[in-house]
């Protein structure tokens, strides 16, 4: 949905097309980055990260994916039919973030009460996606961030998806250091399982702003559709569906002997 607000371009001139719940918004005819709610030019550094991989080497990947790898039904490849792939440039915020988190507690997992105090020092570059209500598998995603370049609108080829963010760097920062404290949780909870105090000292290093590809792969396999999600950069995927194993007798016989070919 398109609304119909004159918002124009303060480098180029250009109407910015504004969808409902976007606030960094790039201008489509000179890449220049906008917080619309603020009306102000967007300050971080804006980059992306090309797809080197085309529409023909995605689904070459794809295949590749469906035919090797362990738990995979053996006819994977062969029965699946591929209904399309499509490329997006999704807008993530990397939080570069050092944290320290101070805790009292205790740890009876093992049957006695034994104290524990410290502190669990950290350093990330956490990754938050820009949009809403998203299901992408972020934490999933390791972004080839070494293959970035400055922002530049000739990387995105003309059929590819271009997503604005939905919201801006204040908040990519709020949810990085919630997401962070819960890591930091994670990670002492093999040592510490009842708290009695954790508090967490933050330090924000850095926040930048990279439009990453990501193509999705949607195939039929025995009727169902799934997808796969990979990245255009480097072809790893992200996520992909796999179907649960062929229940016949046939299907058996046939993954036992990949299982004893070795493949
Ligand atoms: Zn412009």
């Amino acid at each position: 949905m398109t609304i119909a607000q004159d918002v124009k371009c303060h480098n180029c001139g250009a109407p910015l097309s504004l969808k409902a719940g976007e606030v960094i918004i790039t201008c489509e005819y000179c890449g220049t980055a906008f917080n619309v709610a603020t009306d102000k030019k967007f300050f971080l550094k804006h980059s992306i990260i090309p797809s080197k991989l085309d529409e023909k080497g995605v689904l070459e990947t794809v295949r590749r994916w469906m035919s090797t790898g362990a738990l995979k039904p053996s006819n994977f490849q062969k029965a699946s039919k591929i209904e399309g792939a499509s490329l997006t440039f999704l807008p993530f915020y990397i939080v570069h973030i050092n944290v320290t988190t101070s805790y009292e507690g205790s740890f009876t997992r093992t049957g006695g009460n034994e104290p524990r105090t410290g502190k669990l020092h950290k350093e990330y570059y956490w990754k938050i996606l820009g949009r809403r209500g998203s299901r992408f598998p972020t934490r999933e995603y390791e972004i080839p961030l070494s293959g970035k370049e400055d922002f530049n609108l000739s990387k995105i080829s003309k059929v590819a998806k271009f997503l604005n963010a939905e919201f801006d760097e204040k908040d990519a920062e709020d949810l990085a250091k919630g997401e962070v404290a819960d890591n930091q949780r994670f990670l002492l909870s093999s040592q510490v399982n009842i708290f009695k105090k954790v508090e967490n000292t933050f330090e924000i290093e850095d926040i930048e702003f990279v439009h990453a590809p990501v193509w999705k792969v949607d195939f039929v396999y025995n009727k169902t559709s799934y997808q796969v999600l990979l990245c255009g950069s480097n072809g790893n995927v992200i996520r992909g569906d796999i179907p649960p194993p062929d229940q016949s007798v046939g299907g058996f016989f046939s993954d036992l002997k990949k299982a004893f070919s070795g493949r």
